[in-house]
């Protein structure tokens, strides 16, 4: 593990690009005819600022029985607003503020990290998700130099296995770019419930307090996966790959096709969680607690539910792709109607 050099940008460039963004935003806004050009000339400055060179990027050691593993960070996001813009229900805001409080977290400011898992047993390579994939951002799309850094060294065409947990951009960006497929020779594993959602006649938001642009969302995706088809392999819940090393598990509700994994190796396992928790404290505190990016609430609370129950009892090892790198830990009861994230202390000796 190494640490990332503080390498920002100038306070200059940064205020001059959201200046400029914001400039040209006016305009489209406005549908004036010289937004265009406006938009145009800040993404012409933006493309000539300094780029943050991630040179020496986030990642984390360990193993599964007889696999290798790397938890490598692909960058974070932060809402500003904190719980009061992201989290559900509005009434027990106050609430959920209250108890990141009592647990030393800033409540005005919500992280969240984006984990990857990198698998490799033998020949066989295993990414579970692809971050958001190399785009022009300074806090994320880490994935591509890490990999490539000496602390992992694995090319993108000995990926031979990957794993899509769902369709949200984090996870499957990094996956295509323009039509281009970035991890060729993998196999990729995906819910057919997932595939049909996104492919279906009108995919169905209508439970979901999401605010992004959902159309163009569903374009995205769409494109992804006609990207991806010739790689594609769905699955239902329960099967398995690797002679039953790795169980893809349905837990809907964050999406209709959302996969949890169970990673099996010389008696010892580990549940990645994916997207079953978007934060340590709040949605373990009290899984009813949601976030805005989920399809159906009810149902991702549902999922939660059960699988917070049953790691609780077993106290199985456990992964969380939005849970502070590079983090691995397991569930516990809190003693009342929750539970709560015990994240794993730090080993060199994996
Ligand atoms: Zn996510």
């Amino acid at each position: 593990m190494k640490v990332i050099p503080a390498m920002e940008p100038s306070a200059t460039s940064r205020s001059r690009r959201s200046f400029l963004a914001g400039f040209g935003a006016a305009f489209a806004t406005l549908g004036l005819s010289p937004a265009l050009a406006a938009a145009d000339a800040a993404k012409a400055a933006e493309k000539a600022l300094p780029r943050k060179k991630i040179t020496d990027p986030y990642v984390y050691k360990f193993s599964i029985g007889k696999f290798e593993a790397w938890s490598i960070s692909d960058g974070w996001g932060t809402f500003k607003e904190g719980v009061t813009k992201k989290m559900w229900p509005p009434a027990e805001r106050a609430q959920m503020q209250e108890v990141m409080r009592s647990r030393g977290e800033r409540p005005d400011d919500m992280t969240l990290y984006i984990n990857i898992l990198l698998l490799r047993k033998d020949k066989e390579v295993i990414l579970v998700d692809a971050g958001f994939g190399n785009v022009e951002r300074d806090t994320w799309g880490w994935l591509g130099q890490a990999m490539a850094s000496p602390e992992v060294g694995i090319r993108p065409e000995e990926v031979t296995h990957a794993l899509l947990s769902h369709s949200h951009i984090d996870h499957i960006g990094g996956f295509a770019k323009e039509g281009r497929i970035i991890f060729p020779n993998a196999a990729l594993h995906v819910l057919k419930a997932e595939v049909d959602f996104w492919r279906g006649k009108e995919p169905d938001f209508t439970k979901s307090h999401r605010t992004d642009n959902i159309p163009q969302m569903i374009k995205n995706v769409r494109n992804s996966f006609d990207t991806l088809q010739p790689n594609l392999v769905l699955h239902k819940d329960g099967d398995q790959i690797l002679d039953g090393a790795i169980t893809i598990l349905a837990a809907p509700g964050h999406t209709d096709g959302h996969a949890i994994y169970r990673i099996k190796s010389e008696g010892q396992s580990l549940l990645h969680l994916s997207d079953l928790a978007h934060n340590h404290v709040l949605m373990f505190e009290d899984p009813a607690w949601f976030i805005d990016f989920d399809h159906d609430p009810e149902a991702a609370i549902a999922s939660r539910r059960k699988w917070f129950a049953e790691l609780s009892a077993t106290r199985e090892r456990a992964y969380g792709f939005h849970l502070p790198w590079p983090g691995l830990g397991v569930v516990a009861s809190n003693g009342r109607k929750g539970y709560q994230w015990l994240p794993e202390a730090w080993r060199w000796d994996f």
